[in-house]
């Protein structure tokens, strides 16, 4: 059995927390895209970790982790990440796809001077090197993982990829020119260190279906935030779907059943771009203090991030991207302090009412239409079953049940592993 854990918004939806309770009873946990840009929080009998590349299932000693072809392997941030995680549990199981692409330092150094560049017309980029490495992926000028083992090939590469980099970093930036034999002194020694995790992760994969295994694909980000569909350009360089988690692993598309699509009981977005259900001012400050584990700060940049009220056509629209069979809902907790949950309903755009996502720019002219339903005043953190909820709290699950049309199957009440509500069948 496959199932796909992505985000029905613009990341940070809490998948990291989810896969985590998932991966118990999962053979493998894969990611398939994104790199050191976004981090996962978990927070477990281990401590609290903020997991970048490596899958969510690496603290189950039985789930094999991967780290698909389709992510930005960014090796000297994995390095650290593998001792965070060495550090809390002995066993763990890691590979890396020996298809994955390397995030060379040059992607980190362009997406910075490019940012600075563009100033006010900036993407609000993490800064990470995202955008570089997956532009140079599909120019086909990337490196990948395997191509670090032959030295001879590798020399070669660096020095077709400078040749470019450098005449880009001298004409548009004005910036001192890269040394190949430097770069390549870096990536050798890098190299190394993760020979022992890289595999043909696909054949793997091939392998653990046909034995009937447990897999989980978990995705970065979310469908607001994928190159398609989402609100481009405003968004990741790679696609955030379930339908391409088949890639980003390397298996068959239909071989994924359940796409466990997670959404946020409010909204939060980092980035630049349209984010209609949007707050501000000290309304917004309230929400942002009481979010997440301790707040709403980017768990890779810690900048603040942008928050507003439960978005319907937004988590429609994302949900319906990504085809949730089931919704797992996480921050009930956070809305205890309201006496009236505000949620934004519709859009209107140049006067039309819609439950509709549209596209950028007409997104940008679109203002929310909100509905408010009471609110239920009470710290739920510890609550362990549904009935056991306040009755406005459980109206405001199935009031989004209903809007989005898919069936909360997880509810989360908590940042911990444990802080769950059991819903029944
Ligand atoms: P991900 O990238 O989708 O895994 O999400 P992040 O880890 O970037 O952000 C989710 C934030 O919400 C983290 O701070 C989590 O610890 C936190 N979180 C997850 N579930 C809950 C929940 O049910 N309640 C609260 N208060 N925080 C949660």
């Amino acid at each position: 059995m496959v199932t796909a854990i992505v985000g029905a918004n613009w990341g940070d939806e809490g998948k990291g927390k989810i896969t985590d309770i998932r991966a118990a009873g999962s053979d493998v946990a894969v990611r398939f895209q994104g790199g050191s840009n976004a981090g996962h929080t978990i927070i477990n009998e281990y401590g609290k970790f903020a997991l970048h590349q490596i899958p969510s299932g690496i603290f189950h000693a039985e789930t094999t982790n991967v780290i698909g072809n389709g992510c930005a392997l960014n090796i000297e941030f994995l390095i650290k990440e593998i001792e965070t995680v060495k550090a809390a549990v002995k066993d763990f199981k890691l590979m890396i796809s020996d298809r994955a692409q390397v995030l060379c330092p040059y992607h980190v150094l362009l997406d910075e001077l490019e940012e600075a560049r563009l100033g006010d017309r900036r993407f609000g980029s993490t800064k990470s090197g995202i955008a570089p490495f997956y532009s140079d992926k599909y120019a086909k000028t990337g490196i990948q993982v395997n191509e670090l083992y032959d030295g001879a090939l590798l020399r070669q590469k660096i020095e077709a990829s400078l040749e470019k980099i450098n005449a880009t970093l001298k004409a548009l930036y004005g910036a001192e020119p890269l040394v190949p034999s430097v770069l390549y002194e870096k990536l050798r020694r890098l190299s190394e260190e993760i020979e022992k995790y890289a595999a043909d992760t696909s054949a793997f994969l091939r392998r653990a279906l046909r034995d009937g295994k447990n897999i989980l694909l978990e995705g970065q980000l979310g469908a607001l935030k994928d190159t398609d569909h989402g609100i481009y350009p405003y968004v990741t360089s790679s696609s955030t779907l379930a339908g391409f988690a088949a890639v980003g692993a390397g298996i068959p598309p239909y071989e994924i059943k359940n796409i466990l699509t997670v959404t946020k009981a409010y909204s939060s977005a980092v980035g630049e771009g349209p984010f209609v259900s949007e707050i501000f001012g000290a309304e917004a400050d309230e929400l942002r203090r009481r979010g997440g584990d301790a707040g709403e700060y980017g768990a890779t940049t810690g900048r603040p991030r942008r928050v507003g009220w439960f978005d319907i056509p937004a988590t429609k629209y994302g949900a319906q991207l990504q085809g949730a069979t089931e919704l797992a809902l996480t921050g009930l907790d956070v809305l205890g302090y309201l006496d009236e949950i505000p949620v934004c309903a519709a859009y209107e755009t140049d006067g039309r009412v819609s439950e509709d996502f549209p596209n950028t720019a007409a997104l940008g002219r679109a203002k929310p239409v909100v509905e408010k339903l009471p609110g239920f005043k009470a710290d739920i953190r510890g609550v362990r079953r549904f009935s056991d909820l306040p009755r406005e709290a459980r109206d405001y699950v199935k009031f989004i049940e209903e809007r989005i049309g898919v069936k909360i199957t997880m509810l989360s009440n908590g940042p911990k592993r444990h802080e769950m509500v059991e819903i029944q069948a």
